[in-house]
């Protein structure tokens, strides 16, 4: 177990004891003992190559996937939301994005730069990185379909090129090498209209934010769809829309959604999630699994 770190001069911010609910879109999570913002891929690359060995590592985009329990995180969490930001063409089809780039953005960039295929981003709220832990898709599109290579830090802060078929994607799942995490991403996209590029964009976020519950704080989709099924379809049926639990409650607009009313702790969301599986199962016989990753410590009350 660490206790105090050794750094070398770093350009980026180290931060102790970081609220997590302040980077989660559910707005709850407990604090984690160290946070690292990074000002570039060399910077992140010479702070993990100074951490010990043995050091827990968490990387977070967005924090739109995740759960963070109310007793916070032991070891160091790094971040990358709007701090490996770059993005550029690089030829006629192929964009390379680094991993803190907002999926929306990355959208934004090849709508303008008249490069079809990335559309679908334009919805979903969160960073590269995510979206290619996730394997994030709508519409159709998934992210993985654009993905020519990657560039992965370790744990001890190398930089590896690898092929996207160095990895195994299926529905919202990536595995790949262990103990690495995308820094950056060349995408493959095909050549299309601008303003046909752009339209296409506004109309997949006017189609979202009809159908979910945008006002409160949520993680998008909380369990994964069962074959040949709906999540959703599942819970509706249930009976389980508007049920909670403190203050996590099911979406009235869409049923897979836990919604913060306020004042939700980690433990509400958690316990609300196990009380729609164990429900779900009872009707209709299906064990629901969560999409959404959950990290951290209980809280006191729970341990
Ligand atoms: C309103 C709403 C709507 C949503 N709609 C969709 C949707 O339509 N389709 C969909 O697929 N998802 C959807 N989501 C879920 C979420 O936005 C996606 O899963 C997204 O890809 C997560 O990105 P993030 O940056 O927020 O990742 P985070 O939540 O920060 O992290 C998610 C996981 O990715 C890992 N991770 C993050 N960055 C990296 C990195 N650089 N390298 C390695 N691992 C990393 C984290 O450790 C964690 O395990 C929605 C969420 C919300 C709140």
């Amino acid at each position: 177990m660490m206790t105090a770190l050794q750094i070398k001069p770093l350009r980026g911010t180290l931060l102790t004891n970081e609220l997590m609910a302040r980077h989660t879109t559910w707005r709850v999570g407990g604090p984690a003992e160290r946070y690292y913002q990074p000002a570039d891929i060399d910077d992140l690359a010479l702070f993990l190559q100074q951490l010990p060995e043995d050091e827990p590592l968490y990387w977070i985009g967005l924090g739109s996937n995740l759960l963070v329990r109310d007793g916070g995180i032991r070891g160091t969490v790094i971040a990358t939301s709007g701090l490996l930001n770059g993005v550029e063409r690089l030829d006629e089809t192929r964009v390379r994005v680094e991993s803190g780039v907002s999926c929306a953005k990355v959208a934004r960039f090849c709508a303008r730069e008249g490069l079809a295929g990335a559309e679908f981003l334009s919805g979903i709220p969160g960073t590269m990185g995510g979206a290619l832990a996730m394997n994030a898709g709508c519409f159709g599109g998934e992210t993985w379909k654009l993905v020519e290579s990657v560039e992965t830090l370790d744990h001890c802060g190398k930089l590896h090129q690898r092929k996207a078929s160095d990895y195994v994607v299926g529905y919202r799942q990536v595995s790949g090498p262990a103990n690495e995490w995308f820094v950056a991403v060349c995408l493959k996209l095909q050549k299309g209209d601008v303003s046909a590029l752009q339209s296409r964009n506004k109309e997949l976020l006017e189609r979202r934010s009809s159908s979910q519950p945008t006002q409160l704080p949520n993680a998008g989709s909380v369990f994964r769809n069962p074959e040949n099924d709906y999540a959703a379809r599942l819970i509706e049926a249930a009976g389980l829309k508007g049920r909670c639990v403190g203050g996590a409650c099911v979406s009235e607009k869409h049923a897979n959604f836990i919604v913060n009313t306020g004042k939700a702790q980690a433990a509400d969301v958690e316990e609300l999630m196990t009380l729609v599986q164990k429900k779900v199962e009872q009707v209709h016989g299906v064990r629901l699994k969560p999409e959404v990753h959950i990290i951290g410590e209980h809280g006191e009350e729970q341990a």
